[in-house]
This record gives C-alpha cells, sequence and structure tokens, in this order.
C-alpha cells in the first residue's frame, strides 16, 4: 500500500498530506496455523479526505506476508500480496471531462479490475496510453514502444523520467514492445504502476494545459478591462 501520509483523493483528486487526525489504520497478524503458504498479516486504512470541501472517506485493505526473523527474533511484515479498494470500489481518480470519453473510459476500467486482474488492467492502461500518446501528441501509429520514442524530446523531463522508469520495471517494457493485441502477464504492482503512469500524464498534459489555457485566459481578460478602463478615461 502506497504511504498513507502521501495521500491523493480519489473523489476530489486532490493531493494531500495526512495529519495523524485525517486517518486510522491497524491490523490483525493471520499465523494461526502453520499454512503452506506462509503466515500473513492484513491491515485497513480509513482516511477521510483532508480537503474541507471533500471530507469523503476511504477504506483500503492489504493483505502482507508475515514471517518470523530468527535473527532479531521477532516477526516481521513482508511483501504486499494483494490489496482491496473496499470504498470507493476502485481507485480511480476523477478527472475532468475535457479528457476524451475513451480515455478515461479505459483508465477507469483498468483501475476497476486491477486486483482481479492485473494482465486485463496493463492491457486497458496499455490501450489508454497509447490512445493519450495518439490524442495528446498526435504521434505516428505504431508498436507502443516507438510512439513513446516520438514524444521524448516534446515532453517535460521529469514526466518522460517517469515513462521511463516505469517501461524499465518488470514485464512492463516488453508489454509496450508487444503487438496491442497480446496480452503480457503483469502482476498487481505492475498493474498498479501503470495506473499511475497514466494519472501523472493525464495530469501533466490534459489538466496543465487547461490550466495554462485558463490562466492566460484570465490575464487577458483583466488586462482587456484595464485597457477598455483607460479608453474610457476623458
Ligand atoms: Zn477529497
Amino acid at each position: 500500500m502506497a504511504d498513507v501520509h502521501h495521500w491523493s483523493c480519489p473523489y476530489c483528486n486532490r493531493d494531500a498530506t495526512l495529519r495523524d487526525h485525517d486517518y486510522l489504520n491497524g491490523g490483525t497478524s493471520l499465523k494461526i496455523q502453520d499454512p503452506a503458504e506462509g503466515h500473513k498479516h492484513l491491515e485497513w486504512y480509513y482516511v477521510v479526505c483532508p480537503n474541507p470541501k471533500c471530507k469523503k472517506f476511504t477504506l483500503n485493505i492489504g493483505l502482507f506476508e508475515f514471517s518470523y526473523n530468527r535473527v532479531v527474533n521477532e516477526w516481521e511484515v513482508g511483501a504486499l500480496l494483494r490489496s482491496w479498494a473496499l470504498i470507493p470500489p476502485s481507485r480511480a481518480k476523477a478527472f475532468p471531462d475535457y479528457i476524451p470519453k475513451s480515455i478515461l473510459d479505459d483508465y477507469n476500467e483498468a483501475c476497476l479490475i486491477s486486483d482481479l486482474s492485473p494482465k486485463a488492467s496493463a492491457t486497458l492502461s496499455r490501450r489508454c496510453l497509447q490512445g493519450i500518446l495518439r490524442d495528446f501528441w498526435k504521434v505516428k501509429p505504431g508498436r507502443l514502444v516507438d510512439e513513446v520514442e516520438q514524444i521524448k524530446d516534446k515532453t517535460d523531463p521529469l514526466t518522460w523520467d517517469a515513462i521511463d522508469s516505469v517501461r524499465k520495471v518488470g514485464n512492463i517494457g516488453a508489454h509496450m514492445e508487444k503487438d496491442i493485441n497480446l496480452i503480457v502477464d503483469v502482476d498487481p504492482n505492475e498493474a498498479q504502476m501503470l495506473i499511475g503512469l497514466i494519472e501523472i500524464v493525464l495530469k501533466d498534459w490534459y489538466v496543465a494545459r487547461e490550466e495554462r489555457k485558463n490562466r492566460l485566459l484570465n490575464i487577458k481578460s483583466i488586462a482587456d478591462v484595464k485597457d477598455s478602463m483607460k479608453k474610457g478615461k476623458p
């Protein structure tokens, strides 16, 4: 599960630093018998959005590996095995509707099934990313890996670094080189990473462009008002 202190609300889409009174979490160690698959640890997270205009809550659960460390004689919580978004049922963030519907549909569906079928989720994410590259950057259609390469010199270096680092993880790189209809095996964390990448580019490209446009329009309207005031003077 992501660091609970740096949190982003699925309802209002605001990034927030959570204070102690914004969230509760707790866990249970599942170590009754000697199970073939090892002991587990279950952790729940209850967060109320600190944005005063939102204040909605989310509830998530994570299942972790749990083992006894004989060196330090302590039980240790290990890797995250699975996580579930209970409320809201998907971790999809709310994005503005000036982003094309087909792109948002793929993104929302990729989020909805990321736990249940990481493979299907990653396939939808890949199609979503391709849709974004073709709509926003008007790239020449090809393999996803080549389409990504086409924007290397056009996009902001920080966004490019994010794309590049996700490409290097596990099977995701292979995923981008394969035909769009080919389903490649990925684990839940990889599927989640692709979703994270889509969220970054939606924000850095579509949302940033719209906000810039609005700022410029705003400046222009202020300038126009000042200009007409000047002209109105005797
Ligand atoms: Zn919120």
